[in-house]
C-alpha cells in the first residue's frame, strides 16, 4: 500500500496512447494520483488505428476498452484531452508544469446522441483515416473513441453553420466561441510518452508516395484493412476501388538510411508480414511479394515468421527497390536488383506498401519542454524526465506496456521521495 503523505503527490503522464494510459492506470492502482494529459480528442494513440495488433494479433478494441474501464473507474486519475504541456519548471519531487487545454467546442455534457453531425453538413478529410475519406465536421472519431464527447473541427468552429449546428443539441453542449485555457499543476514525477509518428512516406522520392495513388504505407493500410477505415475493411486499390490482390511491401522504406531515419524502427517488418496475411486472407488466390534487406522478428515472434515463410502465396525478394514507376493501367512498377541472384526485374502490381518507420513526437512537436530534458540526436528522449514507450526507443505495443509500466514504478518511486 501506498504511504499516504506520498501518495498525495501527482503523477503527469503526457500521451495517451498505449504506453501513457499503461504508466497512468498502474501509478494510479498504486494509490498516486495522476494527470494524464493528451493532445488528441480522445485516448488510445496509434494502438488505436490499428486493424490488428501483436502479440495475439486482436482488434485493438480488447486492449483499449478494459484500459478505458479502469480509467473511468478510478477517481484517481484526472484526464485533459486536446492538451499539450507547454513548459516544465522545477525538479524530481516538486516540478510546475504548464499545461494548454485547446478548445473541444462541445463541452462535457455531450451524450453522443449524434444530433449534431446530422444537422452538420459541413465535412472535412478524416485524420483518423490519414484523410482517405470525410467526416462530419463535428464528430466523434470511431466507435470506440474515448471520451464520446464530440468534437469540433476549430475551422468550422469560427464559421456561421458552426452556430447554426449549436442550436441543434438538445442539451446545450455545443459552444463555438469556446477558447484555450492555461493550467498550471504542482507534480512530483513527470512521465513523457507522446509516441510516435510514421515517417513521412513523400520525403522518399523515388518511391513516388504521393504521386502514384496506388502507392500507399504501412499505417495508411492499417486503416485500409479496418471495418471501421474508408473502405469497411476491403483492400482495394486508391486510385479505382479495384481489389488488390497482387500487393507488394516494401521493407525499410526510409529507414537504416542516413538520407532518411538511419535506425531501425524494430516493428515494420512484423507489420507487413501481418498485413501480408490481411490480404492472404481477404483474397486466398492474392499474391504478395515482399522485399526486404534484412528480416527482423524480435523474441517470441520467430514463428510469425517462420509461419509467414511457410505461405506458398507469399514470394520473397531480398533487394532495396531503386525507384518506382507507374504503367498505363495506374500499376507501380517496382524496379530493382535481387541482391542474391544479381538478376533485375521490373514488376508491377496492383498496390505498393511502404513499410516506413517510426519518428518519435518528441523530435517535433511534441519536445519536452523543460530545460532539463535530454534527446538523441534522433529526438528520443534519455533523460531529465522519465520517458515510456516510443519517446524513448522504437517498440511495439508488448514492449511498451512493460517499459511504461516500469516508468509508474519509477514516477511512484520520485513521489514517494517527496512524501
Ligand atoms: Fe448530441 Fe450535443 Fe453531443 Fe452533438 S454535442 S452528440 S448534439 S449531445
Ligand atoms: Fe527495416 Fe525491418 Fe528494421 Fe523496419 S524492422 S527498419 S523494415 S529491418
Amino acid at each position: 500500500m501506498a504511504d499516504a503523505h506520498a501518495a498525495g503527490q501527482t503523477i503527469l503522464v503526457v500521451g495517451g496512447g498505449i504506453s501513457g494510459i499503461t504508466t497512468a492506470v498502474e501509478a494510479a492502482e498504486t494509490g498516486y494520483n495522476v494527470l494524464l494529459v493528451e493532445k488528441d480528442p480522445h485516448l488510445g494513440g496509434r494502438v488505436a488505428q490499428h486493424n490488428k495488433y501483436f502479440p495475439k494479433l486482436c482488434s485493438p478494441v480488447c486492449g483499449l476498452e478494459i484500459n478505458f474501464q479502469r480509467i473511468k473507474n478510478n477517481p484517481r486519475i484526472r484526464y485533459l484531452t486536446l492538451s499539450e504541456v507547454v513548459e516544465i519548471q522545477g525538479s524530481e519531487g516538486d516540478y510546475t508544469v504548464r499545461i494548454r487545454k485547446n478548445p473541444r467546442y462541445v463541452t462535457e455534457a455531450c451524450t453522443g446522441c449524434g444530433e449534431c453531425a446530422i444537422v452538420c453538413t459541413a465535412e472535412v478529410a478524416d485524420p483518423y483515416n490519414f484523410g482517405m475519406n470525410k467526416v462530419k465536421a463535428i464528430r466523434n472519431n470511431h466507435a470506440m473513441a474515448f471520451p464520446s464527447w464530440y468534437y469540433m473541427d476549430p475551422e468550422f468552429a469560427k464559421t456561421e453553420d458552426a452556430k447554426t449546428v449549436a442550436k441543434s443539441c438538445p442539451v446545450g453542449a455545443i459552444q463555438p466561441d469556446m477558447t484555450e485555457e492555461i493550467i498550471e499543476e504542482k507534480v512530483a514525477a513527470v512521465v513523457w510518452a507522446t509516441g510516435w509518428t510514421p515517417y513521412d512516406a513523400e520525403k522518399i522520392l523515388p518511391y513516388g508516395f504521393g504521386q502514384y495513388p496506388n502507392v500507399t504505407t504501412n499505417m495508411r493500410f492499417e486503416r485500409l484493412a479496418s471495418v471501421y477505415g474508408p473502405t469497411g475493411g476491403k483492400i482495394t486499390r486508391p486510385s479505382d476501388g479495384r481489389e488488390a490482390k497482387n500487393v507488394a511491401f516494401i521493407q525499410c522504406a526510409g529507414s537504416r538510411d542516413h538520407n532518411y531515419l538511419p535506425f531501425c524502427s524494430r516493428v515494420c517488418c512484423l507489420a507487413s508480414m501481418k498485413q501480408a496475411a490481411y490480404v492472404r486472407d481477404q483474397y486466398p488466390d492474392a499474391k504478395v511479394t515482399i522485399f526486404y534487406i534484412d528480416l527482423r522478428a524480435m523474441d517470441r515472434y520467430e514463428s510469425f515468421l517462420q509461419k509467414t515463410q511457410e505461405d506458398p502465396g507469399i514470394t520473397w525478394i531480398k533487394s532495396k527497390p531503386a525507384r518506382i514507376e507507374e504503367d498505363g493501367d495506374g500499376n507501380p512498377v517496382v524496379i530493382g536488383e535481387n541482391t542474391l541472384t544479381g538478376e533485375r526485374y521490373a514488376l508491377p502490381f496492383d498496390l505498393v506498401v511502404l513499410a516506413t518507420g517510426m519518428e518519435p513526437n518528441s523530435a517535433k512537436e511534441a519536445k519536452v519542454p523543460f530545460s532539463e530534458a535530454r534527446q538523441d540526436e534522433y529526438g528520443f528522449v534519455t533523460g531529465g524526465v522519465l520517458a515510456a514507450g516510443c519517446a524513448a526507443a522504437p517498440t511495439d505495443v508488448a514492449s511498451s506496456v512493460q517499459s511504461a509500466t516500469a516508468m509508474a514504478m519509477k514516477a511512484i518511486h520520485a513521489a514517494v521521495k517527496r512524501g
